[in-house]
């Protein structure tokens, strides 16, 4: 392990290693093993997107000429479900949309042990919360947790890698003692959506003895996929005296116009099926 990082490095500065994802020759020296074409694949989350949950919306129709919202409307889209206080956590942003080439660096990190590329998501998720100061200031910053047994098994939380890389940066106190993963993920690889939230509701908790009343947490994630987990995070948090919640996530999964009013139930809808072929490898 030790001699192939070696050897890894070694190439990288010899600029012969190849783009983990698309196999080209790394044309300069990188300390990530991605291409600038597979970088360039990263789609940013634009305007318009929901001010508490982060959720990309589509665009309003274009107002008639003259017409224009006024500044305060167009910065305070919220979506339906934040509308509803639907979400536990109070404001939640993600780098960018989930789509083949992001999906291929978090697999690259969280199971082929590259974990040069926490560092380099970690540089752009401080880069958002220094943007969104002073609103998203905060006292400590918390990695969602995985549960011991995935934790032994992969032998690192790729969440916890990437929060210490922010952390650092932001020079703020790392906690990832704070929350514990109670309840196990269940083992098939694919979920509904109201399977996954069916499976984090009480899954996180914190430590017993740990106080974190009227602390703002900052809490980091590598993938947003419906919010479930940033949500029963931020409820356990919360419940523990937390004061405010802000999640910050390296990926986004691009929610269909089912995602929104899919909630968390007992029985799948139609609408909840279709969504089977989706895979949530958490
Ligand atoms: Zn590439
Ligand atoms: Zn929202």
């Amino acid at each position: 392990m030790i001699l192939r990082s070696a050897i890894d490095s070694l190439a990288s500065v010899l600029f012969s290693a190849p783009c983990l994802i698309c196999g080209q020759t790394l044309a300069n020296a990188s300390r990530i093993p991605i291409c600038g074409l597979c970088l360039s694949e990263f789609e940013r989350i634009a305007d318009p997107l929901c001010a508490c949950c982060g959720r990309p919306l589509v665009a309003p129709s274009p107002a008639a000429p003259g017409a224009e919202a006024p500044a305060e409307q167009r910065t305070e889209l919220v979506c339906r479900l934040c509308r509803a206080s639907f979400y536990a956590f109070d404001r939640a942003r993600s780098f960018a949309i989930y789509n083949r080439a992001l999906s291929e660096a978090i697999l690259l990190l969280k199971y082929e042990q590259v974990t040069s590329l926490a560092d380099w998501f970690g540089a752009r998720l401080a880069q958002m919360a220094i943007d969104a100061a002073p609103a998203w200031k905060v006292g400590v910053i918390v990695p969602v947790p995985l549960h011991r047994d995935r934790r032994r098994e992969r032998g690192y939380n790729q969440a916890e890698l990437i929060a210490r890389s922010v952390a650092r940066r932001l020079k703020l106190r790392l906690d990832s003692e704070l929350l514990v993963r109670i309840k196990p993920r269940p083992p098939q690889l694919v979920l509904s959506r109201a399977e996954h939230w069916k499976s984090v509701r009480g899954a996180y908790d914190t430590r017993e003895g740990m106080k974190i009343d009227n602390t703002r947490v900052l809490l980091v994630d590598d993938v947003f996929t419906t919010g479930a987990t940033l949500d029963a995070c931020s409820r356990a948090l919360k419940k523990a005296g937390a004061s405010k919640v802000f999640g910050l996530t390296v990926g986004r999964v691009r929610s269909g116009t089912a995602a929104a009013i899919t909630m968390p139930a007992g029985e799948e809808n139609p609408a909840t099926k279709l969504n089977r072929k989706r895979i949530y490898k958490r």
